[in-house]
């Protein structure tokens, strides 16, 4: 898919992911959907025969560097103590992190074609960085501020004036904005003025090798769930934004109305501030519906088992205030399994209403219910989603996601304005 025949060849990419490692397992903390996104493009990169050297702040003593593979590094840089700090501190050493990893690049005479960070705080120690180093900054904000407050879920916490101000700078200091989806476009251009030239929208994508349709009973089986229960699954941190509640009350409605078991598997754990309260809050509920008999709180899992997971579920729920993309919806659709989501962000790309899941316009739980059991119900449907559902992931992939970015990566390398760019 490269477009242009006189581009250079890109060699190495220093991506930026300061606030969160991407040696952490997903699921739980600080690592998330950003974490998959920045292995699963390194990797994709890679088969590209592409560098990339990931930069994260050290959060402890050990090896600086560790190599995820023949072409992939993460390298930790000393900025501020070496330990998890609560997240209104981590702005004060974004500098510190830049000159760090200057000092690397220098002292081990690597060169990159292109910084790309991820994250807000990341995005302005890269603006600096990809001055210093007179290259291009390509940045990913994953979440947006101003998004996150307009949606706020009860009792979750505003995103600070700090964030809002950094991101504001990246419109000016950035040279490409990427948004997940055209939605997140209009986001950039609407509530933060960027100038349509420079945002392109690149979606992420999925493994298809990993997550595919396999045997129900089998992932069944290996998870101890019985072969006849209906399974809801919920995979994600565990969080205020992801309104979790929904979908809990969602399955104490629909109970009484299905013809078997209900089983509802919940993947994920506490994430940020107010994660454990949540996660408290959660619990709290399950028992006051009665649905502890239920409900199985499972914890993080290792990215590699969800497709266990996901093959073993009837249906994924996100019930999410806001979401940028949605990656725990795709590679559910992926294996075939049918979505039901709020319709907010990138889940109203991947879902397709009536088709491969279900989208809900408002928080109720007697309309999900009713979706619930719609799906639960009837084996043919079901059977008519599953296929929808795949066939809808099929059309994101890691590798396609990685060969655009490579395009834009070599357009700007060869000085083009970004509009310039076919990608
Ligand atoms: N995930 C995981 N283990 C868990 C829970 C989640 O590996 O226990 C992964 C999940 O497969 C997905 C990512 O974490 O790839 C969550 O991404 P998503 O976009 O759904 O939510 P975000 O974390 O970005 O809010």
């Amino acid at each position: 898919m490269r477009t242009y025949d006189d581009a250079p060849m890109l060699t190495r990419v220093a991506v930026l992911a300061y606030h969160s490692s991407p040696l952490a397992e997903p699921g739980s903390g600080d690592a998330g959907g950003m974490t998959v996104y920045v292995r699963q493009l390194a990797e994709a990169h890679e088969r590209m025969g592409i560098y990339t050297d990931i930069f994260t702040r050290a959060t402890g003593p050990g090896g600086a560097i560790v190599s995820l593979s023949d072409k992939v590094r993460v390298i930790s840089i000393q900025a501020g103590p070496a330990r998890a700090l609560p997240k209104e501190q981590l702005p004060e050493y974004l500098e510190d992190f830049a000159i760090g990893v200057r000092a690397f690049s220098t002292m081990q005479r690597v060169t990159y074609d292109v910084v790309h960070s991820h994250y807000w705080q990341s995005g302005i120690a890269g603006a600096s960085l990809a001055r210093a180093l007179g290259v291009p900054l390509v940045h990913s904000q994953h979440t947006l501020g101003r998004v996150k407050n307009t949606f706020l879920a009860p009792g979750d916490a505003p995103e600070s004036q700090a964030r809002l101000d950094g991101e504001h700078r990246l419109i000016d200091e950035a040279d490409v904005l990427i948004a997940s989806t055209d939605e997140e476009w209009s986001q950039l251009s609407c509530l933060y003025g960027a100038p349509h030239d420079r945002i392109k929208t690149i979606h992420p994508g999925v493994d298809h090798h990993v997550f595919h349709p396999g045997d129900r009973l089998q992932a069944r089986a290996e998870l101890g769930v019985s072969p006849d229960d209906a399974v809801m699954l919920y995979v994600g941190r565990i969080q205020p934004l992801k309104g979790l509640d929904l979908a809990v009350r969602a399955a104490y409605e629909v109970l009484p109305a299905l013809d078997r078991d209900l089983t509802f598997l919940m993947v994920g754990g506490a994430s940020g501030s107010s994660g454990e309260r949540e996660l408290d809050r959660i619990v709290k509920l399950i028992e006051s519906l009665g649905l502890r008999d239920h409900v199985r709180l499972v914890g993080s899992e290792p990215h590699r088992r969800l497709p266990t997971y996901y093959r073993a579920a009837d249906v994924l729920t996100v019930c999410s205030h806001s979401e940028s993309f949605g990656l725990a919806a795709i590679e559910a659709s992926a294996c075939g399994t049918p979505v039901i989501a709020t319709a907010v962000g990138g889940l109203s790309y991947i879902v397709r209403d009536g088709r491969s899941g279900f989208l809900l316009n408002e928080r109720d739980p007697v309309a999900f219910a009713s979706r619930l059991k719609t799906l639960l119900s009837d084996q043919t449907l079901w059977r008519e989603f599953s296929l929808s559902a795949s066939g809808a992931a099929s059309l994101f992939s890691w590798d396609v996601t990685a060969s655009t970015f490579v395009e834009l990566y070599e357009c700007l390398a060869r000085d083009l304005a970004p509009e310039a760019c076919t990608c």
